[in-house]
């Protein structure tokens, strides 16, 4: 998911990237939702994903990959920047 401005409980990692927390529960229906979607399309519809598809491994902070966060501040995460999903339960 792209998009989102920063909602309440967002965190923010210390190398500036912004991301949006979701639970790991969240993250492992979401990962599962998308791996029963491309379980339906074609092996060239698939092209544009990688071969071992999604994964909870995969939600961390997409600037540096860590996965330490701080709670973000309104100032932290500009109008219509793109931000991604990250497990913090924190
Ligand atoms: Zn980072």
């Amino acid at each position: 998911m792209s998009g989102r401005s920063a909602p309440a409980r967002s965190p923010r990692l210390a190398c500036g990237w912004v991301s949006y927390a979701v639970t790991r529960a969240e993250a492992e229906n979401e990962v599962a939702r998308m791996r029963a979607y491309l379980a339906t399309l074609s092996a060239e519809d698939r092209r544009g994903w990688s071969p071992e598809g999604p994964s909870v491994e995969k939600y961390v902070c997409m600037g540096c990959g860590r996965r330490e966060f701080r709670p973000a501040r309104a100032e932290d995460c500009p109008d219509g920047a793109t931000t991604n999903p990250v497990v913090w339960e924190g």
